[in-house]
């Protein structure tokens, strides 16, 4: 059994929890639409991807939904309530803190966007304690797709076993497992504490 050099987490329901509903019902609320069409609108939709991959700007997004929506906010208040949607899972943050004391090195690698990204940087500090952050939309690229895992294996400068990587999304850990990456997941922090234990990584 390899111990891992690096750990590479997933962001979105791994680090921190969110619920595209609050946005949803913010937007749906200031254009008199149905709070479910709108989240349908957001989450896991064609219109996010393609904003996820860095195909449209935040402007660009932005001017979409408001098309869509008949929303008439401003983009300002629009970013507002299309970010805040998140809050922290705290005994992960507490983890990935312990890893870093540890020397151990940790990245981000997350499907996301550059509405949501400034927001958590701002509203989080451990955002900022990471050795490295692959974004899907600055690389035109997003989870499954092999081509941004290949980012993840240049920027840790590790691959296959060496790499431990956790994520919510089973399609995501798939491509994981097929570089040969050690993965977990994640459902339950308490769950990927006993598989790190396990692979002697240090935890809480
Ligand atoms: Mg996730």
């Amino acid at each position: 059994m390899t111990v891992p050099s690096v750990v590479v987490f997933d962001l979105g329901k791994v680090l921190i929890d969110f619920d595209y509903g609050i946005a949803a019902q913010k937007i749906a609320n200031a254009c008199g639409l149905d709070p479910a069409e709108v989240k349908k609108m957001l989450d896991h939709s064609p219109l996010l991807y393609r904003f996820e991959t860095g195909l449209m700007s935040n402007e660009e997004f932005y001017k979409q939904v408001s098309a869509n929506t008949g929303y008439k906010g401003c983009h300002e208040e629009f970013c507002g309530y299309f970010a805040d949607i998140f809050w922290e899972i705290k005994p992960m943050i507490a983890w990935q803190a312990k890893l870093r004391a540890s020397g151990i090195p940790t990245f981000i690698f997350s499907n996301t966007n550059g509405i949501a990204v400034p927001h958590i940087r701002a509203r989080f500090p451990f955002f900022a304690n990471f050795d490295g952050y692959v974004l899907s939309y600055e690389h035109g690229s997003m989870k499954p797709d092999p081509k941004i895992y290949e980012v993840v294996e240049k920027m840790t400068g590790h691959k296959g076993a060496d790499i431990f990587y956790l994520d919510d999304r089973a399609e995501n850990i798939e491509t994981g497992v097929t570089r040969g990456w050690q993965t977990h997941l994640q459902h339950d922090p308490q769950a990927t504490f006993k598989v790190a234990q396990r692979l002697g990584l240090p935890i809480n």
